[in-house]
């Protein structure tokens, strides 16, 4: 009995402590489910709502794909959320275009990634800029790489329309060709048809639009100098927020934006260095070094020929000279007996003669004749004849004296002219001749003798009559039996 009550006791104790236990379980679990229910409620008093426009068609900076904001722009949306206490609401557009009417119109209060411009900044505010990325050229393949945009020249550039580079490129390069694209995707197509020569871009989207579309002929081909510097474009009622969100971009670190880089770019761009500047430089040199190689052969082969051209020239002058001399001989002299002939006879007469009237000398004139010569010829034959007229010939220059002149007149007639020499010295020259003649041994032990007419020269002698004179002595020493001498009276 004892026991019963005890634990009914026991047992109603318990049922007391645990219905306040349950009851105090209870009330925790209904105050917990209240809280939780009121959280979010409470928690909502104090964010803010933000609707952002985005491009849609702009990866991998970003895009839509089924209704969710992607692309790099959504990483550092993330990153923005996680310190900052806005709840970021997305408001679709089918286009970039349209994302900046809903901007200017004030149905997004801010755009997550643009480029600040001066057309944007009438209708946006810019955060500082926290990604940066390189502008590139597309052409199709086979074209020299584009260093900047001083180097298009005359082509065709596109630039798609709303883009900051529509605003920039015209300003600051003017005389460049462009054409404006609807979008990056256009822009890229017409490079492929050849719509357009070039087309100019962000390195990160047009690497995958070209990955993306399957585009072989086209390729990144040349660099910009402007970059894209990312910003947030609040609009101006939201313009507060910039120190707030700029606070928070500086505070993202290196790691950070690495990460969201490496997640989202997916470049493979092969560097293609710029040789054309060094083929130029290569090919004008080669041209320069062959130019004047050229030149130097050919100074080298003129100066030769030159050279051989004046080794020739000399020659041909020594040549002439020669035939000069020799002409002049032959023109002075007897070709048979080497003495000089009528012609230079009569002419060296003349000039003594001028040279006789001026002076007070005496000269005198031999007329010589080998006696019965035809004989010879008869007897020995013309050659013999010739030989003995040779030999003659060289003792008569042998008996003779400096100054004297020996000619051959004609056939066996031979003149000599003794200047300065009066008529004995005259006689006594001939007969030293004519004795000379008697005891010379000519050929085929020939006897050979000689008759001489001598006439000295009279004031009022003429060459004719002084010559005539010593051929009338020569003609008388002939009729007198030959072999001696007859002088002119
Ligand atoms: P004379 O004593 O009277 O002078 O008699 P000659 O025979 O010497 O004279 P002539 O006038 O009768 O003959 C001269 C000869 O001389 C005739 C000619 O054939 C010869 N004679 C002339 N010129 C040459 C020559 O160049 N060579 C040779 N071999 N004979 C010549
Ligand atoms: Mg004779
Ligand atoms: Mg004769």
């Amino acid at each position: 009995m004892l026991i019963t009550h005890t634990f009914v006791k026991v047992i109603h104790a318990f049922n007391q402590q645990y219905n306040r236990a349950i009851f105090h379980l209870m009330k925790k679990i209904v105050l917990l489910f209240l809280f939780i229910i009121t959280l979010p409620v409470i928690a909502q008093q104090d964010i803010k709502t933000l609707k952002y426009c985005v491009d849609p068609d702009w990866m991998p900076f970003e895009g839509v794909v089924n209704g969710k904001h992607t692309g790099i722009a959504s990483d550092y949306l993330e990153l923005f959320s996680q310190s900052l206490p806005y709840k970021f609401i997305l408001v679709s557009t089918n286009s970039w275009k349209e994302s900046t009417d809903f901007l200017k119109s004030g149905k997004c209060d801010l755009t997550l990634m643009l480029n600040s411009s001066a057309e944007r900044e009438k209708y946006l505010t810019f955060s500082l800029p926290y990604f940066f990325g390189p502008n590139v050229l597309v052409t199709k393949g086979g074209m020299p790489f584009i260093q900047d945009l001083t180097a298009i020249g005359d082509m065709t550039l596109g630039v798609v329309s709303g883009y900051r580079l529509l605003e920039e490129i015209p300003m600051y390069y003017p005389e460049i060709k462009i054409k404006v694209l609807s979008s990056e995707e256009a822009g890229l197509l017409s490079v492929n048809q050849g719509d357009i020569d070039a087309f100019v871009g962000s390195l990160y989207s047009i690497n995958l639009s070209i990955n993306t579309l399957n585009l072989q002929s086209v390729k990144i081909n040349g660099w910009i100098s402007l970059q894209d510097k990312l910003r947030i474009g609040f609009t101006k009622p939201n313009a507060h927020l910039t120190p707030i969100f700029n606070k928070t971009i500086e505070k993202i670190s290196s790691k950070q934006h690495n990460d969201i880089l490496m997640r989202w770019s997916d470049v493979r761009v092969v560097k293609q260095t710029d040789y054309t500047v060094l083929y130029y430089f290569i090919s004008g040199m080669s041209l320069l070094f062959i130019v004047f190689l050229w030149r130097y052969l050919v100074s080298i082969k003129i100066s030769n020929a030159l050279k051989h051209k004046n080794k020739e020239l000399e020659q041909i002058r020594e040549e002439l000279l020669f035939v000069n001399k020799e002409l002049e001989y032959l023109s002075f002299h007897d070709n048979l007996t080497n003495l000089y002939n009528r012609h230079y006879f009569m002419s060296t007469l003349n000039d003594h003669l001028n040279q006789l009237a001026r002076q007070e000398i005496d000269s005198c004139i031999l007329m010589v004749d080998l006696d019965f010569f035809k004989k010879i010829n008869d007897e020995f034959g013309h050659a013999v004849g010739d030989k003995i007229l040779q030999q003659f010939s060289a003792l008569l220059l042998n008996a003779l004296r400096a100054g004297d002149i020996a000619a051959r007149w004609g056939g066996e007639e031979f003149v000599v002219l003794l200047p300065e020499t009066d008529n004995n010295s005259s006689l006594t020259l001939a007969k030293r001749l004519i004795e000379a003649v008697e005891h010379h041994s000519f050929d085929l032990n020939i006897n050979l003798t000689i008759s001489i007419g001598v006439s000295q020269f009279k004031d009022n002698d003429t060459i004719e009559s002084w010559i005539e004179r010593a051929d009338t002595a020569l003609y008388q020493a002939k009729n007198e039996g030959r072999n001696c001498i007859k002088e002119s009276l």
